[in-house]
């Protein structure tokens, strides 16, 4: 059996599961993929069009991908202002960043208005530099945002820095208070539930097998066929078995352990309050308290997949999660001895620059996707349903016509060359941020590999 997050352990059994697809079926929009990604476009076509037929097909049940399994780091896109800006223009840039900061109160009220407790907290995000090669990682994205005209983050003291994220590792930091953090699956799950009295219809343990791709559209499944008008791709990393999308994501993983609830000893380490915190490593830490006390602590990157078959080593990795365990007590020496509770893992569809990618598969107007969210969809996924739902219906309107969804961007290098590349610069980095870690100077050799990765969730720095 697939090994499951803490978050959708917490909550297992909320709801009965949704039938599988079985025999011949039609609808107007097929959405491949229960995620926040595919429900969010759901609700969304809903809101707009009540008397659009909207199925959704979900391989595993929703939730069971990268939403219900992720951080929780509810984060805008004002780190990414400079590729924003290079994809869309100032102006169009600005816009979309701020609309991602919007998102996240449009999560806020969808929660309360639905009475979904996803434990949504308003903590702000702590970006922090952990050794000295990653102070001033955000220099570049402050002074852009600075000349911009618009400021979301504020500078703090490193003492302030040390104190709110509890640990004197903490080297330097700026603050964004917009950001939040929740339970997870707690959210996806709500939306599933929203989705559904809205009148979308779902299909769990559904995998599509075979996309027809003409018009109208026909997805395979083991024990069924959809013949739809419009589809809509909301796949993440599984999109990459997708011809068309091969080459413009990469599957990485992300691994996550949990400690057994320790309110007390956060408190007396005075990790008190709720931001989501992260490094400014490459292979990035992200972390948090959880409501109860917990502490959740993930790295991106360690895992590779070839091409777009994601391993179950993507579910979990007791090797890579005792990496993870070893980074978290060497940021928080004070809490070394707090037992890991739960550890587990899930894929990133990265991109080449680290923000997703829509458009219509191979040119065919009535087949949209929405992917490569690269780590950071848990508050743009309220956008990405915005930009779907205006592709799949045809509407014109301030997304289908943005230049950021329009924008064209390189791709990647085939497999299995790029599997191999990747390996070689991930492992120059592991070695370049473990030299930098225990504050030795890297190999000239590994600081130049590091240079050929992609960007993250943060910018590289320089
Ligand atoms: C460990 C981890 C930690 C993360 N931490 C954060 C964080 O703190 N903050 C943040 O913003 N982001 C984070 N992310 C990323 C974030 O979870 C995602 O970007 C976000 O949930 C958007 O997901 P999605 O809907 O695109 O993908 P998913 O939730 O993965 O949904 C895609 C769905 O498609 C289904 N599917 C795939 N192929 C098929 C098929 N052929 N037929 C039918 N169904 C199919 C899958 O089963 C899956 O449920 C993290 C991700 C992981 C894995």
């Amino acid at each position: 059996m697939q090994h499951r997050s803490f978050w959708l352990r917490e909550i297992a059994g909320d709801a009965p599961d949704a039938p599988p697809l079985s025999g011949a079926a039609r609808c107007d929009v097929a959405i491949v993929g229960g995620g926040l990604v595919g429900l969010w476009t759901a609700i969304r076509i809903r809101q707009h069009d009540p008397a659009c037929d909207v199925v959704v097909l979900e391989q595993d049940i929703c939730g069971g991908g990268a939403s219900g399994r992720n951080g929780g780091e509810v984060l805008s896109w004002w780190a990414k202002a400079g590729t924003l800006v290079a994809l869309a223009g100032r102006e169009e840039g600005i816009r979309v960043a701020r609309a991602s900061e919007a998102a996240i109160s449009e999560i806020e009220a969808f929660c309360s208005v639905n009475g979904i407790d996803a434990e949504f907290n308003r903590g702000g995000y702590l970006w922090t530099a952990t050794t000295a090669a990653q102070l001033g990682a955000w220099d570049s994205t402050v002074a852009l945002l600075d000349d911009l005209g618009v400021q979301p983050f504020q500078r703090l003291a490193p003492t302030e820095v040390a104190r709110r994220a509890g640990s004197a590792v903490h080297l330097a930091g700026i603050f964004d208070a917009s950001a939040a953090t929740v339970q997870p699956a707690k959210l996806v799950r709500g939306l599933r539930r929203v989705a559904l009295q809205l009148g979308v219809r779902l299909h769990e343990h559904t995998r599509v097998t075979e996309l027809d791709r003409q018009s109208p559209a026909v997805l395979r499944t083991a024990s069924g066929a959809l013949t739809s008008d419009r589809v809509v791709i909301a796949t993440n990393a599984w999109a990459g078995s997708l011809r068309e999308l091969q080459r413009r994501i990469v599957a990485i993983s992300s691994d996550i352990i949990l400690t057994a609830p320790a309110p007390d000893r956060l408190d007396e380490v005075g990790w008190t309050g709720y931001e989501a915190i992260s490094d400014s490593q490459m292979m990035i830490h992200y972390y948090r308290r959880t409501a109860s006390g917990r502490v959740m602590f993930g790295k991106g990157g360690w895992g590779i997949a070839l091409g777009g078959r994601i391993p179950t080593s993507f579910d979990r990795h007791p090797g890579r999660a005792g990496d993870v365990a070893s980074n978290f007590r060497r940021i928080y020496p004070t809490l070394a001895d707090v037992p890991i509770a739960a550890d587990w893992s899930g894929p990133i569809d990265r991109s080449a620059h680290g923000l997703p990618i829509f458009g219509h598969l191979g040119g065919r107007e009535h087949i949209s996707y929405g992917v490569g969210w690269s780590g950071n969809g848990v508050g743009p996924s309220v956008l990405g349903g915005k930009i779907l739902a205006s592709l799949a219906l045809g509407l014109d309107d301030e997304w289908s016509a943005s230049s950021f969804v329009r924008a064209r961007t390189k791709a990647l290098p085939p497999e299995p060359i790029r599997y191999i590349g990747a390996h070689v610069v991930r492992n120059g980095v592991v070695r370049m941020e473990r030299a930098l870690a225990r504050g030795e100077k890297p190999r000239a050799l590994d600081a130049r590999l590091a240079r050929l990765a992609p960007a993250g969730i943060i910018p590289k720095k320089g």
